[in-house]
């Protein structure tokens, strides 16, 4: 299995050498070269197993040779060993052909746990064998950081430094990152917004003596292996409900299309998925571009689901790549007039690709709290306002094929947003319990490169 950048001008790597890089030498982004198929038999297969059986099957092709059956088996079942709920990814019913998919029973609460729990095992394993030493930068709206930072907290090899807006992120999100005593871990509060602690990333994947330099390493979902990990619920999800003999479609609020990219893959798979609904909050780039057929920046406006408050979105270039027909140059093209215009135009043909396979939708702050609000009353489900986005714009979007809204945080990493529409405050889970009480370490950096790279320098354990 090999793995080729979007923008066509970088090593082909294997799935090892992907998820240890990162971003691609030539600023694009892996992808497989080839999509492994699953047959509606093995499909039909899943039915019944336990979620790390399903995980086992769904991403064994994409792995090549990185790890054997059971070394691989033994790393799934130890990256969902900390979820609180035995299926994992549980599935509720909110309406006649309306489900949520759960996943925020994680350690963090977030959906960023399914793939970075497990990136957490597969680095461990690969740098038990090579004995390297990397840091990990990673940039944050919120959630990625306290998945990373759990997910890689204590470990001897590895430095985890997290890059989160100043002032952007709620105050869980914030605790989260801020509370971890292990000394490889260091949380940067940039002034700024997350795209610009994404451009810094970027910039300093681009930077390739200080690169090299402290080994870099990106669990951001410009990681290959984080979209992988996220396949797998959409398969879970669908044969619960009757794949492959029964269609499924799926809203996914998103901001950096990693999650929703997830489901691209599964449906490229052979998952017989009908419809794939992108929902953005104010902050709608991804709604923009599918209607208008340009993409342009507009200022982020600051939201209650701020882990979706992003314009450079980043998962999107690889849907770009496939709307192209592969064309490493064209992408390459067209993401440097994104860089220097603010904006591109896609071509006709690849806007009619996009819009043959995804659909979209926005929810204003208004109708997020409405959403929270409706929901409570309706089913006594408590909704992140994250979640929120996804549940109004798949109201849009229901039929005959049933509908599944990803609940990607729990309502306690948002209880100021709950409690405002719901008049309910989501209690923190009892394991958490502290987290108020415990004391926070945090550095204030400004948004400059040097200035983080200095602070990065200073800080990791060389
Ligand atoms: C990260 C995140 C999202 C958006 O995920 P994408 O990777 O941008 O698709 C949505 N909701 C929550 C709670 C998140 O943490």
């Amino acid at each position: 299995m090999h793995y080729v950048s979007t923008r066509g001008a970088a090593p082909v790597l294997s799935f090892e050498q992907a998820m240890m890089t990162g971003l691609a030498r030539d600023g694009g982004l892996y992808v497989p070269a080839t999509v492994p198929q699953m047959t509606p038999e093995a499909i039909a297969a899943l039915a019944g197993l336990r979620y790390e059986e399903v995980a086992f099957r769904v991403m064994r092709p994409f792995v090549g040779d990185t790890f054997d059956d059971a070394a691989f088996r033994a790393l799934i079942d130890a990256a969902y060993a900390g979820f609180t709920h035995p299926a994992r990814a549980p599935l509720v019913q909110l309406d006649a052909n309306h489900f949520l998919l759960e996943l925020f029973h994680g350690p963090t609460l977030a959906f960023k746990d399914f793939a970075m729990q497990l990136i957490g095992q597969m680095f461990q394993a690969a740098l038990a064998r090579s004995g390297a030493r990397i840091t990990i930068v990673g940039a944050t709206s919120g959630d990625t950081g306290s998945a990373a930072i759990e997910a890689f907290r204590g470990l001897a090899n590895v430095d985890v430094v997290i890059l989160y807006p100043h002032g952007r992120v709620s105050e869980v999100q914030r605790r989260q990152m801020t509370t971890p005593v292990e000394d490889n871990v260091h949380a940067l509060a940039v002034d700024g917004d997350f795209d610009d602690c994404q451009a810094a990333l970027k910039d300093m994947f681009n930077d390739f003596a200080f690169r090299d330099r402290v080994r870099l390493a990106g669990v951001n979902s410009i990681n290959w292996a984080r979209v992988l990990a996220q396949v797998v619920y959409y398969f879970a999800a669908a044969v619960t409900l009757g794949a492959p003999q029964r269609r499924v479609s799926f809203t996914v609020p998103t901001g950096n299309f990693g999650d929703i990219y997830a489901g691209h893959i599964a449906r490229a798979m052979g998952l017989p998925i009908d419809r794939l609904v992108i929902a953005t909050n104010q902050n709608d780039i991804l709604h923009r571009t599918l209607q208008t057929g340009r993409q342009e920046k507009k200022g982020v406006r600051a939201s209650i689901s701020p882990s979706m408050d992003i314009q450079v979105s980043s998962n999107f270039e690889r849907a770009l790549f496939d709307a192209y027909g592969r064309d490493g140059a064209v992408v390459a093209g067209q993401m440097e007039a994104l860089r220097r215009d603010g904006a591109f135009d896609i071509s006709q043909g690849a806007i009619d690709w996009l819009r043959a396979g995804f659909a979209s939708g926005r929810a204003s702050e208004e109708e997020t709290s409405a959403t929270i609000r409706a929901v409570q009353a309706s089913t006594g489900e408590l909704l992140c306002p994250h979640s929120a986005v996804g549940v109004h714009v798949a109201q849009a979007h229901l039929g005959a094929v049933p509908m599944v809204t990803l609940a990607t945080a729990h309502p306690a990493k948002f209880p100021d947003a709950v409690e405002a529409a719901t008049g309910i405050r989501p209690p923190l889970p009892s394991r958490m319990a502290d987290l108020y009480s415990r004391s926070e370490r945090v550095t204030r950096v400004p948004n400059d490169l040097a200035a983080l790279q200095r602070v990065i320098l200073e800080r990791i354990r060389h």
